[in-house]
Protein backbone atom coordinates (compact mmCIF):
# COMPACT_ATOMS: atom_id res chain seq x y z
CA UNK A 1 0.00 0.00 0.00
CA UNK A 2 0.90 3.61 -0.55
CA UNK A 3 1.96 5.84 2.07
CA UNK A 4 -0.83 8.21 1.25
CA UNK A 5 -3.08 5.50 1.24
CA UNK A 6 -2.14 4.60 5.42
CA UNK A 7 -2.94 7.87 6.26
CA UNK A 8 -6.10 8.31 4.43
CA UNK A 9 -7.31 5.03 6.03
CA UNK A 10 -5.85 5.65 9.65
CA UNK A 11 -8.29 5.31 12.79
CA UNK A 12 -5.72 6.38 14.84
CA UNK A 13 -1.81 7.48 14.76
CA UNK A 14 0.07 5.24 12.79
CA UNK A 15 3.17 3.17 13.73
CA UNK A 16 6.49 4.18 11.44
CA UNK A 17 10.19 3.92 11.40
CA UNK A 18 13.28 4.14 9.29
CA UNK A 19 16.51 1.74 9.10
CA UNK A 20 19.63 2.24 7.92
CA UNK A 21 21.68 -0.34 5.41
CA UNK A 22 24.25 -2.49 7.31
CA UNK A 23 27.86 -0.87 7.09
CA UNK A 24 29.56 -2.47 3.98
CA UNK A 25 30.74 -6.28 4.71
CA UNK A 26 27.65 -6.89 7.16
CA UNK A 27 24.55 -9.15 6.18
CA UNK A 28 20.80 -8.43 5.99
CA UNK A 29 20.57 -10.18 9.60
CA UNK A 30 20.76 -7.06 11.29
CA UNK A 31 18.30 -5.19 9.63
CA UNK A 32 15.76 -8.64 10.43
CA UNK A 33 16.67 -8.40 14.08
CA UNK A 34 16.07 -4.64 14.58
CA UNK A 35 12.37 -5.13 12.69
CA UNK A 36 11.31 -8.30 14.53
CA UNK A 37 10.58 -6.63 18.20
CA UNK A 38 9.30 -3.66 16.66
CA UNK A 39 6.49 -5.93 14.53
CA UNK A 40 3.85 -6.67 17.59
CA UNK A 41 3.15 -2.38 17.01
CA UNK A 42 1.72 -3.35 13.71
CA UNK A 43 3.97 -0.53 11.98
CA UNK A 44 2.57 1.00 8.43
CA UNK A 45 5.88 1.01 6.91
CA UNK A 46 9.70 1.00 7.12
CA UNK A 47 12.40 3.60 5.45
CA UNK A 48 15.17 2.58 4.03
CA UNK A 49 17.98 5.37 3.76
CA UNK A 50 19.96 5.90 0.88
CA UNK A 51 23.87 6.45 1.50
CA UNK A 52 25.87 8.57 -1.72
CA UNK A 53 29.51 7.68 -2.18
CA UNK A 54 32.14 9.28 0.08
CA UNK A 55 35.69 10.07 -1.18
CA UNK A 56 38.06 9.03 1.86
CA UNK A 57 42.17 9.78 2.26
CA UNK A 58 43.75 6.58 2.91
CA UNK A 59 47.63 7.26 4.53
CA UNK A 60 50.37 4.92 3.06
CA UNK A 61 53.32 3.51 5.21
CA UNK A 62 55.37 5.51 2.54
CA UNK A 63 53.24 9.63 4.06
CA UNK A 64 51.45 9.52 0.53
CA UNK A 65 47.37 10.14 0.66
CA UNK A 66 45.42 8.07 -1.68
CA UNK A 67 42.23 9.46 -2.87
CA UNK A 68 39.46 6.62 -2.91
CA UNK A 69 35.71 6.99 -3.42
CA UNK A 70 33.64 4.36 -1.12
CA UNK A 71 30.04 3.58 -0.47
CA UNK A 72 29.71 2.43 3.40
CA UNK A 73 26.33 1.81 3.23
CA UNK A 74 25.18 -0.16 0.14
CA UNK A 75 22.18 -2.22 -0.57
CA UNK A 76 18.95 0.71 -0.43
CA UNK A 77 17.95 -1.19 -3.27
CA UNK A 78 17.99 -5.16 -2.29
CA UNK A 79 17.15 -4.34 1.43
CA UNK A 80 14.06 -2.61 0.80
CA UNK A 81 12.83 -5.84 -2.03
CA UNK A 82 14.38 -8.19 0.79
CA UNK A 83 12.07 -6.76 3.80
CA UNK A 84 9.14 -6.21 1.03
CA UNK A 85 9.22 -10.18 0.38
CA UNK A 86 9.63 -11.15 3.72
CA UNK A 87 7.36 -8.66 5.13
CA UNK A 88 4.33 -8.62 3.46
CA UNK A 89 2.49 -6.54 5.78
CA UNK A 90 4.71 -4.54 5.94
CA UNK A 91 5.11 -1.52 3.18
CA UNK A 92 8.25 -0.32 2.46
CA UNK A 93 9.62 3.42 1.54
CA UNK A 94 13.29 3.59 0.01
CA UNK A 95 14.61 6.78 0.05
CA UNK A 96 16.49 7.70 -3.14
CA UNK A 97 18.70 11.26 -3.59
CA UNK A 98 19.95 13.37 -6.16
CA UNK A 99 23.56 13.05 -5.08
CA UNK A 100 26.02 10.62 -7.67
CA UNK A 101 22.69 10.29 -9.42
CA UNK A 102 22.65 11.34 -13.12
CA UNK A 103 19.00 11.54 -14.13
CA UNK A 104 19.50 8.24 -16.37
CA UNK A 105 20.84 6.69 -12.90
CA UNK A 106 17.30 8.23 -11.50
CA UNK A 107 14.55 6.39 -13.98
CA UNK A 108 16.76 3.24 -14.14
CA UNK A 109 16.64 3.30 -10.20
CA UNK A 110 13.03 3.68 -10.19
CA UNK A 111 12.45 1.13 -13.27
CA UNK A 112 13.74 -1.04 -10.74
CA UNK A 113 11.38 0.10 -7.68
CA UNK A 114 8.70 0.07 -10.30
CA UNK A 115 9.98 -3.98 -11.06
CA UNK A 116 9.97 -5.29 -7.52
CA UNK A 117 6.33 -3.56 -6.75
CA UNK A 118 7.72 -0.78 -4.79
CA UNK A 119 5.28 2.00 -4.79
CA UNK A 120 6.65 4.29 -2.22
CA UNK A 121 9.76 6.65 -2.49
CA UNK A 122 10.89 9.68 0.01
CA UNK A 123 12.63 12.13 -2.75
CA UNK A 124 15.98 13.65 -1.23
CA UNK A 125 18.29 15.96 -2.47
CA UNK A 126 20.82 14.07 -0.06
CA UNK A 127 23.85 15.49 2.51
CA UNK A 128 27.13 16.68 0.68
CA UNK A 129 29.74 13.76 1.31
CA UNK A 130 31.70 14.78 4.67
CA UNK A 131 34.73 15.41 3.29
CA UNK A 132 32.94 18.39 1.04
CA UNK A 133 30.80 20.02 2.69
CA UNK A 134 28.82 21.87 -0.01
CA UNK A 135 26.49 19.79 -2.57
CA UNK A 136 27.54 19.14 -5.46
CA UNK A 137 25.01 17.69 -8.44
CA UNK A 138 25.98 14.83 -10.51
CA UNK A 139 26.83 15.48 -13.84
CA UNK A 140 23.26 15.68 -15.80
CA UNK A 141 21.96 15.16 -12.29
CA UNK A 142 19.42 16.66 -10.17
CA UNK A 143 20.51 20.12 -7.82
CA UNK A 144 17.48 20.26 -5.33
CA UNK A 145 14.65 17.22 -4.41
CA UNK A 146 11.55 19.16 -6.56
CA UNK A 147 13.34 18.69 -9.71
CA UNK A 148 13.67 14.73 -7.96
CA UNK A 149 10.03 14.40 -7.20
CA UNK A 150 9.46 16.06 -10.89
CA UNK A 151 11.06 13.75 -12.57
CA UNK A 152 9.29 10.24 -10.66
CA UNK A 153 5.57 12.25 -11.18
CA UNK A 154 6.72 12.46 -15.25
CA UNK A 155 7.54 8.53 -14.78
CA UNK A 156 3.89 8.23 -13.35
CA UNK A 157 2.59 9.93 -15.92
CA UNK A 158 4.14 7.50 -18.67
CA UNK A 159 7.19 10.44 -19.70
CA UNK A 160 10.65 8.40 -19.63
CA UNK A 161 13.61 11.04 -20.41
CA UNK A 162 13.55 9.30 -24.07
CA UNK A 163 10.73 11.64 -24.84
CA UNK A 164 10.26 9.70 -27.87
CA UNK A 165 9.42 6.25 -26.14
CA UNK A 166 6.14 5.23 -27.15
CA UNK A 167 3.71 2.82 -25.08
CA UNK A 168 5.61 3.37 -22.06
CA UNK A 169 3.98 1.53 -18.45
CA UNK A 170 3.35 4.46 -16.46
CA UNK A 171 5.01 4.17 -12.71
CA UNK A 172 2.52 4.74 -9.88
CA UNK A 173 4.94 6.16 -7.24
CA UNK A 174 3.80 7.76 -3.87
CA UNK A 175 6.37 10.45 -3.48
CA UNK A 176 7.44 11.66 0.27
CA UNK A 177 9.64 14.84 0.48
CA UNK A 178 11.70 15.94 3.87
CA UNK A 179 10.75 19.19 6.00
CA UNK A 180 12.67 21.24 8.33
CA UNK A 181 10.96 22.64 11.45
CA UNK A 182 14.47 24.22 12.43
CA UNK A 183 14.77 25.07 9.04
CA UNK A 184 17.35 23.40 6.98
CA UNK A 185 20.91 24.33 7.49
CA UNK A 186 21.72 26.07 4.12
CA UNK A 187 18.79 28.02 3.81
CA UNK A 188 18.58 31.68 4.71
CA UNK A 189 15.03 31.47 6.81
CA UNK A 190 12.11 29.60 7.49
CA UNK A 191 10.32 31.55 4.86
CA UNK A 192 12.67 30.45 2.17
CA UNK A 193 12.56 26.98 3.16
CA UNK A 194 8.95 26.68 3.15
CA UNK A 195 9.27 28.29 0.03
CA UNK A 196 10.70 25.21 -1.73
CA UNK A 197 9.24 22.61 0.27
CA UNK A 198 5.84 24.20 -1.51
CA UNK A 199 7.57 23.40 -5.01
CA UNK A 200 7.86 20.15 -3.85
CA UNK A 201 4.47 19.69 -2.88
CA UNK A 202 3.43 21.47 -6.20
CA UNK A 203 6.02 19.11 -8.12
CA UNK A 204 3.60 16.24 -6.68
CA UNK A 205 4.92 15.30 -2.96
CA UNK A 206 2.18 13.78 -1.61
CA UNK A 207 2.85 14.47 2.54
CA UNK A 208 6.05 15.51 4.49
CA UNK A 209 8.25 13.76 6.83
CA UNK A 210 10.09 16.26 9.07
CA UNK A 211 13.74 16.40 10.71
CA UNK A 212 14.08 15.18 14.38
CA UNK A 213 13.31 17.83 16.65
CA UNK A 214 12.82 17.58 20.38
CA UNK A 215 10.96 20.00 21.55
CA UNK A 216 7.26 20.13 19.95
CA UNK A 217 6.62 23.27 20.13
CA UNK A 218 8.81 23.44 17.16
CA UNK A 219 6.37 21.20 15.14
CA UNK A 220 3.43 22.53 15.98
CA UNK A 221 4.72 25.82 14.50
CA UNK A 222 6.03 24.42 11.56
CA UNK A 223 2.38 22.80 10.98
CA UNK A 224 0.94 26.29 11.60
CA UNK A 225 3.60 27.69 9.23
CA UNK A 226 3.21 25.38 6.44
CA UNK A 227 -0.54 25.71 6.47
CA UNK A 228 -0.39 29.23 6.40
CA UNK A 229 2.17 29.19 3.25
CA UNK A 230 -0.52 27.11 1.52
CA UNK A 231 1.51 23.50 1.96
CA UNK A 232 -1.56 21.21 2.81
CA UNK A 233 0.15 17.70 2.84
CA UNK A 234 -0.07 15.70 5.59
CA UNK A 235 3.05 16.51 7.96
CA UNK A 236 4.69 13.41 10.05
CA UNK A 237 6.96 13.91 12.72
CA UNK A 238 10.33 12.34 12.64
CA UNK A 239 11.55 11.35 16.37
CA UNK A 240 14.95 10.34 17.27
CA UNK A 241 15.26 9.19 20.99
CA UNK A 242 18.39 9.99 22.41
CA UNK A 243 20.80 7.09 23.01
CA UNK A 244 23.98 8.27 24.49
CA UNK A 245 25.81 11.20 26.74
CA UNK A 246 27.62 12.28 23.64
CA UNK A 247 24.22 12.67 21.49
CA UNK A 248 23.18 16.18 23.10
CA UNK A 249 26.54 17.81 21.17
CA UNK A 250 26.70 15.45 18.56
CA UNK A 251 23.11 15.72 17.26
CA UNK A 252 22.93 19.75 16.94
CA UNK A 253 26.31 19.29 14.74
CA UNK A 254 25.53 16.62 12.23
CA UNK A 255 21.66 18.10 11.95
CA UNK A 256 21.26 21.49 12.78
CA UNK A 257 18.72 21.48 15.43
CA UNK A 258 18.56 22.47 19.30
CA UNK A 259 18.13 20.31 22.20
CA UNK A 260 16.06 21.33 25.10
CA UNK A 261 17.50 23.24 27.92
CA UNK A 262 15.45 20.60 30.14
CA UNK A 263 16.54 17.43 28.11
CA UNK A 264 20.46 18.54 28.26
CA UNK A 265 19.80 18.91 32.34
CA UNK A 266 18.33 15.67 32.60
CA UNK A 267 21.11 14.08 30.37
CA UNK A 268 24.12 15.99 32.19
CA UNK A 269 22.78 14.02 35.37
CA UNK A 270 23.31 10.98 34.16
CA UNK A 271 26.68 8.59 34.69
CA UNK A 272 26.28 6.10 31.89
CA UNK A 273 25.36 5.90 28.34
CA UNK A 274 22.65 2.97 30.00
CA UNK A 275 20.92 6.24 32.02
CA UNK A 276 21.13 8.78 29.03
CA UNK A 277 19.43 5.85 26.70
CA UNK A 278 16.86 5.54 29.33
CA UNK A 279 16.26 9.35 29.60
CA UNK A 280 15.66 9.36 25.85
CA UNK A 281 13.01 6.46 25.90
CA UNK A 282 11.11 8.70 28.42
CA UNK A 283 11.65 11.99 26.41
CA UNK A 284 11.00 10.08 23.51
CA UNK A 285 7.71 8.62 25.25
CA UNK A 286 6.50 12.36 26.51
CA UNK A 287 6.68 13.48 23.18
CA UNK A 288 4.52 11.06 21.25
CA UNK A 289 1.90 10.99 23.09
CA UNK A 290 1.41 15.09 23.04
CA UNK A 291 1.98 14.67 19.10
CA UNK A 292 -0.54 11.59 19.64
CA UNK A 293 -3.00 14.66 21.37
CA UNK A 294 -2.35 17.07 18.95
CA UNK A 295 -3.80 14.68 15.70
CA UNK A 296 -0.35 13.33 13.98
CA UNK A 297 -1.18 10.68 11.24
CA UNK A 298 1.88 8.84 12.10
CA UNK A 299 4.73 8.74 14.66
CA UNK A 300 7.76 7.93 12.98
CA UNK A 301 11.16 7.24 14.26
CA UNK A 302 14.61 7.04 13.37
CA UNK A 303 16.37 4.33 14.64
CA UNK A 304 19.85 3.95 13.56
CA UNK A 305 19.58 0.11 13.58
CA UNK A 306 18.47 0.16 17.35
CA UNK A 307 14.99 -1.22 18.32
CA UNK A 308 14.88 -1.86 22.27
CA UNK A 309 14.28 1.77 22.81
CA UNK A 310 11.78 2.05 19.88
CA UNK A 311 10.17 -1.19 21.53
CA UNK A 312 9.80 0.34 24.65
CA UNK A 313 8.37 3.95 23.33
CA UNK A 314 5.48 2.37 21.40
CA UNK A 315 4.86 -0.33 24.16
CA UNK A 316 4.25 3.18 26.41
CA UNK A 317 2.83 4.81 23.60
CA UNK A 318 0.68 2.54 20.95
C1 LIG B 1 13.22 12.43 7.04
C2 LIG B 1 14.58 12.63 6.40
C3 LIG B 1 15.23 11.55 5.79
C4 LIG B 1 16.48 11.71 5.19
N1 LIG B 1 17.10 10.62 4.59
C5 LIG B 1 18.29 10.78 3.96
C6 LIG B 1 18.92 9.70 3.26
O1 LIG B 1 18.41 8.58 3.21
N2 LIG B 1 20.10 9.94 2.64
C7 LIG B 1 20.71 11.18 2.65
O2 LIG B 1 21.79 11.33 2.06
N3 LIG B 1 20.14 12.21 3.32
C8 LIG B 1 18.96 12.05 3.95
N4 LIG B 1 18.37 13.12 4.60
C9 LIG B 1 19.09 14.39 4.67
C10 LIG B 1 18.81 15.31 3.46
O3 LIG B 1 19.24 14.69 2.27
C11 LIG B 1 19.59 16.60 3.70
O4 LIG B 1 19.03 17.32 4.76
C12 LIG B 1 19.83 17.48 2.48
O5 LIG B 1 20.81 18.44 2.84
C13 LIG B 1 18.58 18.22 1.98
O6 LIG B 1 17.70 17.36 1.40
P1 LIG B 1 16.26 17.85 0.90
O7 LIG B 1 15.65 16.75 0.16
O8 LIG B 1 15.51 18.46 2.03
O9 LIG B 1 16.74 19.00 -0.14
P2 LIG B 1 15.98 20.13 -0.93
O10 LIG B 1 14.52 20.12 -0.72
O11 LIG B 1 16.49 20.07 -2.33
O12 LIG B 1 16.54 21.46 -0.23
C14 LIG B 1 17.93 21.64 -0.03
C15 LIG B 1 18.21 23.12 0.26
O13 LIG B 1 18.06 23.89 -0.94
C16 LIG B 1 17.02 24.86 -0.81
N5 LIG B 1 16.31 24.79 -2.09
C17 LIG B 1 15.45 23.85 -2.51
N6 LIG B 1 15.06 24.09 -3.78
C18 LIG B 1 15.70 25.21 -4.18
C19 LIG B 1 15.74 25.96 -5.40
N7 LIG B 1 15.01 25.60 -6.46
N8 LIG B 1 16.55 27.06 -5.45
C20 LIG B 1 17.29 27.43 -4.38
N9 LIG B 1 17.29 26.75 -3.19
C21 LIG B 1 16.51 25.66 -3.10
C22 LIG B 1 16.21 24.43 0.40
O14 LIG B 1 15.58 25.53 1.05
C23 LIG B 1 17.26 23.76 1.27
O15 LIG B 1 17.99 24.72 1.98
C24 LIG B 1 17.12 12.99 5.21
C25 LIG B 1 16.48 14.07 5.83
C26 LIG B 1 15.21 13.90 6.41
C27 LIG B 1 14.55 15.08 7.09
Amino acid sequence: MKVIEHLQQAKRTLFSFELLPPLKGHNIEGIYKAIAPLLEFNPSFVNITYHQEEVIYKKHKSGLLEKKTVRKRPGTVAISAAIKYKYPMLDVVPHLICGGFSKEDTEYALIDFHFLGINNILALRGDPPKTIHVFVPEKDGHAYASDLVRQTINMNNGHYLDEEMENTTATDFCVGVAGYPEKHIESPNLTSDLKYLKMKVDAGAEYIVTQMFFDNRKYFDFVKSCRDAGIMVPIIPGLKPITTLRDISVLPKVFYIDIPEDLVREIQKCNTNEAAFQVGIEWSIQQSKELIEFGVPVLHYFTIGISENIRQIAKAVF
